[in-house]
């Protein structure tokens, strides 16, 4: 590993702590370019417990002032945000790109995904259906009782943790839609930052500071940690301060966050987006009617960005002939130049992947793609196949391999199928490729998918999560460790409220959004009716 002399503007290697710049003691971690294995400056100290002993202090006080702003002012504060995200420009996208290899293209389009999202949250909270205002009208005439009256809102949990993804460091990341959901439910927030893009981090992290500090809202509201060997982030959920958890990664990292929230005196949710394969069915008219089109547009999409997506499509349901979709997919992987993974890590757990796969027994590789010596971390596309019993035999198919790799069972029948959909995990999404004269096929599978999975797609594949007010990125276990939510969507701002009723309490103590003349103009239910 060579190292590069001097840091970009900007960066400093600290950690934000409210509007302190704390150097971490416990340990250092560098950003390093994928592709050359060029460490990055500036060198980043790790945080330990005092560290988040003071982040989350200050969230705490926070808390109480930031809830109590406006929804116009929270707006007003996200949308500031997103300019000074946006207003990093060229610089953001060059640190992105030197620290995760990710291409300048699919960078840019992410970082227009992320202000999109903030923004998108500024306009959800000035119009408040997020604050589920319900009013039931009292009847004091009511017999044996009078009917109370009894008002409903929601507030939020609490300081909010966010630990950020390596696979998307802006959108999922530092002002990802963990973060920009938490603030516009009033939570303040503290980032465990991903060591995989920490410059990205900072610069975000300082665009976010400084919103905050325009805002006149308390150094709390925000702040980003850096910590490694998994004691920062063990220390960040169990602090009695936190009062909910977001996070995108690993299901063992998942899983032991929620088991560490779990074992809290004070126990805490923890919405983890864990792993995800996103099955695709071929069925059988579409595998004649347009199979070698659907083998090319597959590999499309299962090497966007070297299959590092939660989204990327694992397996490949084919219910009919699958030749002539194996050989155009098969065409198109083995042309598929390599490109370098996010880090050195996740290119090693993909090379254990991919070789579990190949030396699975009854599993056949259909194809590699092409390898580039100068690249290092670099990712080559691999496509194998394998029958439906061999599937149903073996779990250990149905594993996320992160990367552009992917698994094609022919399947002998509609019964198989059924079989098989039964025994996989539940996923974040499911793709269904259907004919004409499929859809009394589909229409039979259609109640498993729903159970199956937080998306169900009809054409086209998984990958590319429009952000929304009707999408879910979400589903059940392992998909996360939550299923009733999403973490991508208008919807993820729900993940930080809880529903408060007030009783009979006198209108002039009622919050704004409660009271008799509704000051604040927010969309209401009355007695389950719009108002
Ligand atoms: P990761 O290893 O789960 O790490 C994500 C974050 O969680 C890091 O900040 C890490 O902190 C922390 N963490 C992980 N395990 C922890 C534990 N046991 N206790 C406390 N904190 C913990 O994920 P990754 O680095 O992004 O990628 C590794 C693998 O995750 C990939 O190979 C892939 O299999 C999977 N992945 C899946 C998706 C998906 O959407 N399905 C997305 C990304 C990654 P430290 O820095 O301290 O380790």
């Amino acid at each position: 590993m060579t190292a590069v002399s001097s840091a970009p503007a900007g960066l400093t290697g600290s950690m934000l702590i409210g509007a302190g710049d704390v150097r971490g003691r416990a340990g250092a971690v560098r950003g390093v370019d994928p592709a050359t294995g060029e460490a990055l400056e500036p060198v980043y100290g790790l945080g330990d417990g005092s560290d988040v002993d003071r982040a989350v202090g200050l969230a705490r006080q926070a808390f109480p002032v930031l809830r109590a702003t406006s929804p116009a002012a929270r707006s007003a504060f996200l949308a500031t945000v997103a300019d000074n995200v946006e207003g990093l420009g060229d610089a953001l996208v060059a640190r992105v790109v030197a620290e995760t290899g990710i291409p300048e293209p699919r960078v840019r389009g992410e970082l227009a995904r992320t202000t999109g999202q903030l923004r998108l949250f500024a306009s959800v909270v000035a119009e408040g259906r997020w604050l589920g205002a319900r009013l039931d009208t009292p009847d004091p005439g009511r017999v044996p009782l009078p009917r109370p009256d009894l008002r409903q809102r929601r507030v939020p949990l609490g300081p909010v943790a966010v630990f950020s993804a390596s696979n998307f460091p802006l959108a999922f990341s530092v002002a990802g839609g963990d973060t920009a959901s938490a603030l516009a439910a009033g939570a303040p927030v503290v980032v465990k930052a991903h060591s995989g893009h920490p410059g990205t981090s900072e610069l975000v992290g300082r665009a976010v500071r400084a919103a905050v500090a325009a805002h006149g809202l308390p150094e709390g509201t925000f702040s980003l940690l850096f910590g490694g060997g998994r004691e920062l982030g063990t220390a960040l959920v169990a602090h009695p301060g936190i009062a909910a958890v977001g996070f995108t990664g690993s299901r063992s990292g998942g899983l032991a966050l929620v088991a560490a929230a779990a074992a809290r005196p004070v126990p805490v949710p923890v919405y983890a987006e864990m792993s995800s394969v996103n099955p695709v069915i071929l069925l059988p008219g579409a595998l004649a009617e347009s199979g070698a089109a659907l083998g090319g547009a597959f590999v499309a999409s299962l090497t966007t960005s070297a299959g590092q997506l939660c989204t990327s499509p694992g397996l490949v349901f084919a219910l009919g002939d699958p030749a002539g979709f194996l050989e155009a997919a098969g065409a198109a992987v083995g042309a598929a130049p390599g490109a370098a993974m996010l880090n050195a890590d996740i290119h090693r757990s993909y090379v254990a992947g991919t070789g579990r796969l190949a030396a699975a027994a009854g599993v056949t590789e259909v194809a590699a793609g092409a390898v580039d010596a100068s690249v290092g971390a670099c990712g080559q596309a691999r496509l194998f196949v394998t029958d439906g019993d061999t599937f149903l035999a073996d779990r250990g198919l149905q594993e996320e391999v992160f990367g552009a790799a992917s698994l094609v069972v022919r399947v002998r029948d509609l019964g198989q199928l059924e079989r098989i959909l039964d025994a996989l995990e539940g996923q974040l999404t499911v793709t269904v490729h259907a004919a004409g004269r499929d859809l009394g096929t589909a229409a039979v599978l259609l109640p498993r998918l729903e159970l199956l999975a937080g998306r169900v797609l009809f054409g086209g594949w998984p990958t590319g999560v429009e952000v929304g007010h009707a999408v879910v990125h979400g589903g059940p276990f392992p998909a996360t460790s939550a299923p009733a939510t999403t973490s991508v969507g208008t919807l993820a701002i729900e993940r930080w409220l809880r529903p408060v009723a007030y009783q009979n309490v006198p209108d002039a103590l009622l919050p704004e959004e409660l009271r008799d003349g509704n000051p604040l103009g927010v969309p209401r239910l009355r007695d389950g009716s719009a108002e």
